[in-house]
């Protein structure tokens, strides 16, 4: 079992061990103590997720330091909107282009839902000068040189941390209002006590394995930011291109598995991914942190020579992806249709 999925369950026992002390209602706030809900209560909603209270985040450009309603809040993309969402949506929809992103709002009922291509894939991630920085891809709706790639990766990589300081917030958020359910228990300021810090514990084992996370992602982040300006790409990141018979745009990261037992093995090394819709080709871009080049060679050596499986298995590990209506509808494989939907449906 891992940390989390560990923090989780210790969670999920002492909410239950609560649900049977006199007075007790639960917290008023559709929160279950489940790896899903924890997990589906901060993918729900990525700009309201960030505007809660005592959030406030900064410029994504690093060493960027304006804050607040200064950001871009509304367009700014991770994954490009003319190069590589728009082209996924349905023409004849226009003047509303849709294209479909995964629902995470009911585990239940597992499903995609249409989003505006403008507001497909964007974040709260620059102020305006920072946000221009980008704007020559969007302009040439092609991403072809090695700055590019490496612009991308940056994209991605900075909403990889992004998410993770929202996830860790929202942990906070989720922490004190279980602790503020307490004050309402028949029983001794004692026992209060014990009750908030049970309730603590498991909460603080999951913020302490996302900061972690957030570490490793913090790194891939400024390897990225330091490479930006050289002129081939790093031993660290991985650039193919390729036809593709899968109709997805996506954004994330995910732990390298399948490390060699070897001494000096890194524990989980991450890495950041885009896979990119990109003229009659799809881009698909990896990097770990500069230490890990070693790790994400071998697994790009192991995985690359069937990128749409390697797609189709991202799909289940990042929230982050956009396909085509009509691709999905009419023409998916019935086989991955089902395998993402079942993934959906258990986070
Ligand atoms: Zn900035």
């Amino acid at each position: 079992m891992s940390a989390e999925a560990a923090a989780v369950e210790e969670f999920r026992q002492v909410v239950d061990a609560l649900a049977k002390v006199d007075g007790w209602n639960g917290p008023d706030h559709g929160i279950k103590p489940s790896f899903g809900s924890l997990k589906k209560s901060f993918q729900r909603g990525d700009k309201r997720e960030a505007k809660a209270p005592g959030y406030n985040p900064r410029c994504a450009y690093i060493g960027c330091n304006v804050q607040g309603k200064k950001l871009v809040s509304s367009n700014s993309h991770v994954i490009a909107k003319s190069a590589s969402i728009m082209p996924l949506a349905d023409p004849r929809t226009a003047p509303h282009l849709k294209v479909l992103q995964p629902d995470y709002r009911d585990l239940t009922n597992p499903a995609l839902r249409p989003v505006d291509v403008g507001q497909a894939s964007t974040f709260i991630g620059y102020c305006r000068p920072h946000e221009d920085s980008f704007q020559t891809f969007e302009r040439e709706k092609e991403l072809k040189t090695t700055e590019h790639y490496m612009l991308q990766l940056m994209r991605s990589a900075a909403r990889e941390v992004w998410k993770k300081e929202v996830y860790i917030n929202s942990l906070e958020e989720i922490g004190q209002t279980y602790k503020g359910a307490v004050d309402g228990l028949r029983i001794s300021s004692e026992e209060k006590d014990h009750w908030r810090k049970r309730i603590q514990s498991p909460v603080d084992d999951l913020q302490t394995e996302a900061a972690i996370q957030w570490g490793r992602l913090h790194s891939i982040h400024t390897d990225l930011y330091a490479a930006l300006h050289s002129n081939t790409l790093p031993r660290w990141v991985i650039k193919t291109e390729y036809e593709s018979n899968l109709k997805v745009a996506l954004s994330g990261s995910t732990f390298l598995d399948e490390l060699p037992a070897v001494e000096g093995a890194p524990a989980a090394p991450m890495f950041v991914m885009a896979v990119i819709p990109n003229g009659n080709k799809t881009l698909m871009l990896l990097a770990s942190s500069s230490d890990d080049s070693l790790w994400v060679q071998s697994y790009g050596m192991a995985h690359l020579a069937n990128p749409d499986a390697l797609t189709q298995a991202w799909m289940g590990a990042t929230d982050h992806w956009f396909t085509s209506p009509e691709w999905w509808n009419d023409h998916a494989p019935e086989a991955l249709r089902r395998d993402v939907l079942d993934r959906l449906a258990r986070p």
